[in-house]
């Protein structure tokens, strides 16, 4: 499976916000944005002018960065927006936010959507009773989804557990701790995706 390979926190650190990449460490002071609230590297302090090009270029790559998506994977995702009816940044998002990687970090089952990926594709993930290892897999409304029996007592989905009661699952989703299952009620609008992104300069970003 391919992977993002740079050091996570450098990721936040050049997009100069919180990508929450790394579960309860982002919510500590240890956070490297918080440590050190400025771009790694000394091109990036050398850069003064930031052109409309260059911000939408960050836009894309923190999009990218947040969901845990290769460039390759993140342009068919657009493609794709496009060919559907609607506002296109508005069905970009929706699909990055259904894949199932997302979907179990959102339901609270991993403590990041990275820990998620692991988990779906050793195999602890069951879609409608049946396993599905493909992280980027897309979840459809009044599908559901549980923790294989088997997993319950692996130490991610534990200390996942352990941490449940303090995160608020969406309103689109529908989650039952005790159990470790949960369900996708509807497709997220827009309003409910919490992603720091503006959309719209990746829609222009790819338009040029
Ligand atoms: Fe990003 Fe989390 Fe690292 Fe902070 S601790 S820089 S939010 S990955």
């Amino acid at each position: 499976m391919a992977r993002l390979k740079d050091a996570v926190c450098k990721l936040c650190r050049r997009e100069k916000e919180k990508l929450f990449l790394k579960g309860l460490r982002c919510f500590s002071d240890k956070c490297a944005v918080t440590k050190k609230p400025y771009v790694p590297g000394q091109k990036a302090k050398m850069r003064l002018v930031e052109s409309e090009y260059y911000t939408q270029l960050r836009e894309k790559q923190k999009t990218k960065r947040y969901y845990g998506v290769l460039e390759a994977q993140f342009l068919n995702y657009y493609i794709k927006a496009t060919r559907k009816k609607g506002i296109t940044g508005e069905i970009l998002l929706q699909q990055l936010e259904t894949r199932l990687d997302n979907v179990i970090y959102l339901m609270g089952f991993a403590a990041s959507r990275a820990q998620a990926r692991q988990l779906i594709s050793h195999g602890h993930v069951k879609v409608n009773s049946k396993k599905v290892d493909i992280p980027s897999y897309q979840v459809k409304p009044g599908q559901e989804i549980t923790i294989a029996e088997k997993s319950k007592e692996i130490q991610p989905v534990q200390e996942a557990r352990e941490t449940a009661g303090s995160i608020t699952v969406p309103e689109w989703l529908e989650v039952d701790f005790k159990a470790l299952k949960g369900k996708v009620i509807r497709i997220p609008e827009r309003a409910d995706i919490k992603a720091p992104v503006n959309e719209q300069m990746i829609v222009e970003l790819y338009s040029k």
